[in-house]
Protein backbone atom coordinates (compact mmCIF):
# COMPACT_ATOMS: atom_id res chain seq x y z
CA UNK A 1 0.00 0.00 0.00
CA UNK A 2 1.20 3.83 -0.86
CA UNK A 3 0.68 4.07 2.61
CA UNK A 4 3.98 2.57 4.35
CA UNK A 5 6.16 4.72 2.70
CA UNK A 6 7.44 7.79 4.20
CA UNK A 7 9.33 8.59 1.15
CA UNK A 8 6.78 11.12 -0.17
CA UNK A 9 6.12 11.83 -3.41
CA UNK A 10 8.84 10.39 -5.01
CA UNK A 11 8.70 6.60 -3.79
CA UNK A 12 5.11 7.08 -5.65
CA UNK A 13 6.77 8.05 -8.77
CA UNK A 14 9.51 5.53 -8.72
CA UNK A 15 7.24 3.07 -8.73
CA UNK A 16 5.44 3.64 -11.51
CA UNK A 17 3.67 1.08 -13.44
CA UNK A 18 3.76 -1.56 -10.41
CA UNK A 19 0.76 -0.46 -9.13
CA UNK A 20 -2.38 2.27 -9.40
CA UNK A 21 -1.11 5.34 -8.39
CA UNK A 22 -4.08 7.08 -6.73
CA UNK A 23 -6.90 5.00 -5.67
CA UNK A 24 -9.30 6.72 -3.16
CA UNK A 25 -10.44 10.12 -4.13
CA UNK A 26 -11.93 12.44 -1.85
CA UNK A 27 -14.47 14.87 -3.77
CA UNK A 28 -14.51 17.71 -1.20
CA UNK A 29 -15.11 21.43 -0.89
CA UNK A 30 -16.57 23.02 1.95
CA UNK A 31 -18.93 24.79 0.51
CA UNK A 32 -22.39 23.32 -0.38
CA UNK A 33 -24.09 22.96 -3.45
CA UNK A 34 -20.93 23.29 -6.03
CA UNK A 35 -21.13 19.73 -7.35
CA UNK A 36 -19.83 17.59 -5.05
CA UNK A 37 -22.25 15.20 -5.40
CA UNK A 38 -23.42 14.79 -8.81
CA UNK A 39 -19.25 14.56 -9.46
CA UNK A 40 -18.72 12.00 -7.53
CA UNK A 41 -22.04 9.80 -8.79
CA UNK A 42 -21.73 10.76 -12.46
CA UNK A 43 -18.12 9.82 -12.44
CA UNK A 44 -18.19 6.94 -10.25
CA UNK A 45 -20.91 5.40 -12.90
CA UNK A 46 -18.98 6.44 -16.17
CA UNK A 47 -16.69 4.69 -14.77
CA UNK A 48 -18.39 1.63 -13.66
CA UNK A 49 -19.91 2.25 -16.98
CA UNK A 50 -16.67 1.43 -18.65
CA UNK A 51 -15.83 -1.51 -16.90
CA UNK A 52 -14.05 -0.42 -13.90
CA UNK A 53 -15.09 -1.50 -10.00
CA UNK A 54 -15.99 1.49 -8.78
CA UNK A 55 -16.67 2.01 -4.72
CA UNK A 56 -18.50 4.98 -3.81
CA UNK A 57 -18.35 6.22 0.25
CA UNK A 58 -21.19 8.55 1.20
CA UNK A 59 -19.93 10.41 4.08
CA UNK A 60 -22.66 13.23 3.63
CA UNK A 61 -25.40 13.03 6.39
CA UNK A 62 -27.64 14.69 3.77
CA UNK A 63 -27.15 11.34 1.92
CA UNK A 64 -27.94 13.19 -1.19
CA UNK A 65 -24.92 10.48 -2.98
CA UNK A 66 -27.20 7.58 -1.26
CA UNK A 67 -30.45 8.71 -2.45
CA UNK A 68 -28.99 9.87 -6.11
CA UNK A 69 -28.43 6.43 -6.68
CA UNK A 70 -31.99 5.18 -5.51
CA UNK A 71 -31.30 4.01 -2.13
CA UNK A 72 -33.53 5.41 0.55
CA UNK A 73 -31.41 7.87 2.73
CA UNK A 74 -34.04 7.37 5.70
CA UNK A 75 -34.18 3.43 5.63
CA UNK A 76 -30.18 2.55 5.62
CA UNK A 77 -29.65 0.11 7.62
CA UNK A 78 -25.81 -1.00 7.04
CA UNK A 79 -24.11 2.33 6.28
CA UNK A 80 -21.38 4.37 7.11
CA UNK A 81 -22.33 5.52 10.95
CA UNK A 82 -21.70 1.97 11.45
CA UNK A 83 -18.57 1.33 9.87
CA UNK A 84 -17.06 4.58 11.62
CA UNK A 85 -18.47 4.14 14.41
CA UNK A 86 -19.72 0.38 15.56
CA UNK A 87 -17.59 -1.36 13.93
CA UNK A 88 -19.37 -2.81 11.40
CA UNK A 89 -16.78 -4.28 8.43
CA UNK A 90 -17.24 -2.03 5.55
CA UNK A 91 -18.31 -4.78 3.58
CA UNK A 92 -21.00 -5.41 5.17
CA UNK A 93 -22.42 -1.65 4.06
CA UNK A 94 -21.69 -2.04 0.69
CA UNK A 95 -24.08 -3.09 -1.64
CA UNK A 96 -24.65 -3.18 -5.75
CA UNK A 97 -26.36 -0.58 -7.13
CA UNK A 98 -28.26 -0.19 -10.52
CA UNK A 99 -24.87 0.14 -12.12
CA UNK A 100 -23.06 -3.01 -12.59
CA UNK A 101 -19.71 -1.99 -11.26
CA UNK A 102 -20.64 0.32 -9.33
CA UNK A 103 -21.23 -0.31 -5.55
CA UNK A 104 -22.51 2.14 -2.63
CA UNK A 105 -21.89 2.59 0.87
CA UNK A 106 -24.65 4.63 2.20
CA UNK A 107 -25.45 7.18 4.37
CA UNK A 108 -28.17 6.96 6.54
CA UNK A 109 -30.21 9.39 8.95
CA UNK A 110 -28.31 8.20 11.65
CA UNK A 111 -25.01 9.92 10.24
CA UNK A 112 -25.96 13.37 11.47
CA UNK A 113 -24.49 12.52 14.93
CA UNK A 114 -21.67 11.04 13.82
CA UNK A 115 -19.81 14.37 13.78
CA UNK A 116 -20.26 15.46 17.60
CA UNK A 117 -19.64 11.36 18.60
CA UNK A 118 -16.40 10.97 16.53
CA UNK A 119 -15.09 13.69 18.45
CA UNK A 120 -15.39 11.57 21.79
CA UNK A 121 -13.42 8.65 19.59
CA UNK A 122 -9.66 7.27 19.70
CA UNK A 123 -8.07 8.05 16.47
CA UNK A 124 -10.63 9.39 15.29
CA UNK A 125 -9.48 10.96 12.27
CA UNK A 126 -7.96 7.41 11.11
CA UNK A 127 -11.80 5.68 11.15
CA UNK A 128 -12.70 5.70 7.41
CA UNK A 129 -8.78 5.24 6.19
CA UNK A 130 -8.56 1.95 8.58
CA UNK A 131 -12.29 0.42 7.46
CA UNK A 132 -10.95 1.40 3.68
CA UNK A 133 -7.79 -0.91 3.77
CA UNK A 134 -8.92 -4.02 3.56
CA UNK A 135 -11.65 -3.01 0.58
CA UNK A 136 -10.15 -0.37 -1.38
CA UNK A 137 -7.65 -2.98 -3.18
CA UNK A 138 -11.10 -4.64 -4.49
CA UNK A 139 -12.04 -1.66 -6.99
CA UNK A 140 -10.08 0.13 -9.01
CA UNK A 141 -11.03 4.10 -8.15
CA UNK A 142 -12.73 4.77 -4.87
CA UNK A 143 -14.70 7.76 -4.57
CA UNK A 144 -15.79 9.61 -1.22
CA UNK A 145 -18.39 12.55 -1.06
CA UNK A 146 -17.72 14.89 1.59
CA UNK A 147 -20.03 16.69 3.25
CA UNK A 148 -19.70 20.38 3.07
CA UNK A 149 -17.94 21.14 5.79
CA UNK A 150 -14.16 20.74 7.03
CA UNK A 151 -15.16 19.07 10.15
CA UNK A 152 -14.51 15.15 11.01
CA UNK A 153 -15.80 13.59 8.56
CA UNK A 154 -14.33 15.48 5.88
CA UNK A 155 -11.17 14.78 7.63
CA UNK A 156 -12.03 11.15 7.76
CA UNK A 157 -12.33 11.18 3.88
CA UNK A 158 -9.02 13.36 3.52
CA UNK A 159 -7.16 10.99 5.91
CA UNK A 160 -8.42 8.05 3.87
CA UNK A 161 -7.81 9.68 0.53
CA UNK A 162 -4.64 9.47 -1.62
CA UNK A 163 -5.87 12.37 -3.42
CA UNK A 164 -8.53 15.25 -3.53
CA UNK A 165 -10.55 16.19 -6.32
CA UNK A 166 -12.12 19.79 -5.85
CA UNK A 167 -15.27 20.87 -7.79
CA UNK A 168 -15.41 24.76 -7.75
CA UNK A 169 -18.93 26.25 -8.90
CA UNK A 170 -18.46 28.97 -11.57
CA UNK A 171 -20.44 31.86 -9.60
CA UNK A 172 -19.26 34.82 -8.16
CA UNK A 173 -16.75 34.29 -4.55
CA UNK A 174 -15.95 30.97 -6.36
CA UNK A 175 -12.33 30.52 -5.08
CA UNK A 176 -13.54 32.02 -1.24
CA UNK A 177 -13.37 28.90 0.88
CA UNK A 178 -11.02 27.14 -0.84
CA UNK A 179 -7.74 28.37 0.63
CA UNK A 180 -9.26 26.75 3.78
CA UNK A 181 -9.83 23.20 2.32
CA UNK A 182 -6.46 23.85 1.07
CA UNK A 183 -5.37 24.43 4.72
CA UNK A 184 -7.27 21.50 5.88
CA UNK A 185 -4.90 19.35 3.27
CA UNK A 186 -2.03 20.73 4.53
CA UNK A 187 -3.20 20.37 7.93
CA UNK A 188 -3.94 16.25 7.20
CA UNK A 189 -0.58 16.02 5.47
CA UNK A 190 0.99 17.21 8.57
CA UNK A 191 -0.57 14.84 10.90
CA UNK A 192 -1.89 12.18 9.63
CA UNK A 193 -1.59 11.44 5.51
CA UNK A 194 1.88 13.06 4.00
CA UNK A 195 1.07 11.84 0.55
CA UNK A 196 -2.15 13.40 -0.04
CA UNK A 197 -2.44 15.26 -3.20
CA UNK A 198 -4.23 17.01 -4.99
CA UNK A 199 -5.80 15.60 -8.27
CA UNK A 200 -7.33 18.20 -10.07
CA UNK A 201 -10.22 20.96 -9.86
CA UNK A 202 -13.35 20.41 -11.84
CA UNK A 203 -15.48 23.55 -12.60
CA UNK A 204 -18.89 23.23 -12.51
CA UNK A 205 -22.24 24.65 -13.33
CA UNK A 206 -20.61 26.69 -15.80
CA UNK A 207 -22.84 29.09 -17.98
CA UNK A 208 -21.27 29.46 -21.35
CA UNK A 209 -23.43 32.54 -21.92
CA UNK A 210 -22.12 34.80 -18.88
CA UNK A 211 -18.86 36.90 -18.71
CA UNK A 212 -18.88 35.99 -15.20
CA UNK A 213 -18.61 32.32 -15.65
CA UNK A 214 -15.57 32.56 -17.97
CA UNK A 215 -13.89 35.21 -15.43
CA UNK A 216 -14.27 32.74 -13.00
CA UNK A 217 -13.07 29.99 -14.96
CA UNK A 218 -10.05 31.90 -15.42
CA UNK A 219 -9.64 32.81 -12.16
CA UNK A 220 -9.81 28.95 -10.92
CA UNK A 221 -6.97 28.13 -13.57
CA UNK A 222 -4.69 30.97 -12.46
CA UNK A 223 -5.34 29.89 -9.54
CA UNK A 224 -4.43 26.18 -9.64
CA UNK A 225 -2.85 25.99 -13.21
CA UNK A 226 -2.62 22.80 -14.60
CA UNK A 227 -4.78 20.87 -12.09
CA UNK A 228 -8.10 22.30 -13.51
CA UNK A 229 -9.45 19.80 -15.55
CA UNK A 230 -9.90 20.23 -19.43
CA UNK A 231 -13.36 19.12 -19.46
CA UNK A 232 -15.54 21.55 -17.44
CA UNK A 233 -19.62 20.96 -16.54
CA UNK A 234 -21.82 22.96 -17.73
CA UNK A 235 -25.50 23.60 -16.29
CA UNK A 236 -27.39 21.34 -17.60
CA UNK A 237 -30.85 20.38 -16.25
CA UNK A 238 -31.25 16.42 -16.89
CA UNK A 239 -28.00 16.57 -14.69
CA UNK A 240 -30.53 18.29 -11.79
CA UNK A 241 -33.22 16.05 -12.74
CA UNK A 242 -31.46 12.44 -12.67
CA UNK A 243 -31.23 12.54 -8.57
CA UNK A 244 -34.72 12.27 -8.20
CA UNK A 245 -34.44 9.11 -10.10
CA UNK A 246 -32.17 7.60 -8.40
CA UNK A 247 -29.85 7.57 -11.32
CA UNK A 248 -26.75 8.56 -12.71
CA UNK A 249 -26.93 10.88 -15.53
CA UNK A 250 -25.49 8.25 -17.79
CA UNK A 251 -28.70 5.83 -17.13
CA UNK A 252 -31.43 8.53 -17.27
CA UNK A 253 -30.23 10.90 -19.93
CA UNK A 254 -27.01 9.21 -21.69
CA UNK A 255 -27.26 11.78 -24.61
CA UNK A 256 -27.43 14.44 -22.71
CA UNK A 257 -24.43 16.99 -22.43
CA UNK A 258 -24.08 16.44 -18.88
CA UNK A 259 -23.55 12.52 -19.62
CA UNK A 260 -21.08 13.54 -22.40
CA UNK A 261 -18.92 15.81 -19.72
CA UNK A 262 -19.33 13.41 -17.20
CA UNK A 263 -18.06 10.96 -19.40
CA UNK A 264 -14.97 13.10 -19.96
CA UNK A 265 -14.33 14.30 -16.84
CA UNK A 266 -14.41 10.47 -15.95
CA UNK A 267 -11.55 9.45 -18.34
CA UNK A 268 -9.42 12.65 -16.85
CA UNK A 269 -9.98 11.34 -13.49
CA UNK A 270 -8.72 8.12 -14.70
CA UNK A 271 -6.15 8.94 -16.53
CA UNK A 272 -4.95 11.61 -13.76
CA UNK A 273 -5.22 8.74 -11.15
CA UNK A 274 -3.21 6.76 -12.77
CA UNK A 275 -0.54 9.21 -14.23
CA UNK A 276 2.32 10.39 -11.71
CA UNK A 277 2.11 13.73 -12.91
CA UNK A 278 -1.32 14.47 -12.16
CA UNK A 279 -0.59 14.37 -8.24
CA UNK A 280 3.32 14.98 -7.60
CA UNK A 281 2.74 18.77 -8.30
CA UNK A 282 0.92 20.04 -5.18
CA UNK A 283 -1.25 23.13 -5.65
P1 LIG B 1 -22.85 19.52 -3.38
O1 LIG B 1 -22.74 18.05 -3.26
O2 LIG B 1 -21.53 20.21 -3.53
O3 LIG B 1 -23.66 20.13 -2.28
P2 LIG B 1 -24.61 18.96 -5.60
O4 LIG B 1 -23.86 18.07 -6.50
O5 LIG B 1 -25.64 18.33 -4.72
O6 LIG B 1 -23.62 19.85 -4.76
O7 LIG B 1 -25.28 20.08 -6.52
C1 LIG B 1 -26.11 21.09 -5.96
C2 LIG B 1 -27.39 21.21 -6.80
O8 LIG B 1 -27.06 21.62 -8.11
C3 LIG B 1 -28.13 19.90 -6.95
O9 LIG B 1 -29.50 20.16 -6.96
C4 LIG B 1 -27.69 19.38 -8.30
O10 LIG B 1 -28.65 18.56 -8.91
C5 LIG B 1 -27.47 20.66 -9.07
N1 LIG B 1 -26.40 20.55 -10.06
C6 LIG B 1 -25.15 20.11 -9.86
N2 LIG B 1 -24.41 20.19 -10.98
C7 LIG B 1 -25.24 20.70 -11.93
C8 LIG B 1 -25.07 21.04 -13.32
N3 LIG B 1 -23.92 20.89 -13.94
N4 LIG B 1 -26.15 21.54 -13.97
C9 LIG B 1 -27.32 21.73 -13.34
N5 LIG B 1 -27.54 21.44 -12.06
C10 LIG B 1 -26.52 20.93 -11.35
MG1 LIG C 1 -23.35 16.83 -1.69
Amino acid sequence: MRHEGRGGRSGRVGRRGERELVRVVAVANQKGGVGKTTTAINVAASLAQGGERVLLVDMDPQGNATSGLGVEHQHVEAGIYGVLLEGTPLARACRQTAVPGLTLVPAGADLAGAEIELAAFEGREGLLRQALAAEAPRYGLVLIDCPPSLGLLTVNALVAAEAVLIPIQCEYYALEGVSQLLSAVQRVRRGFNADLGILGVVLTMLDARTNLSWQVAEEVKRAFRGKVFRSAVPRNIRLSEAPSHGLPIGLYDGRSRGAEVYADVAKEVLVRARSAEATRSRA
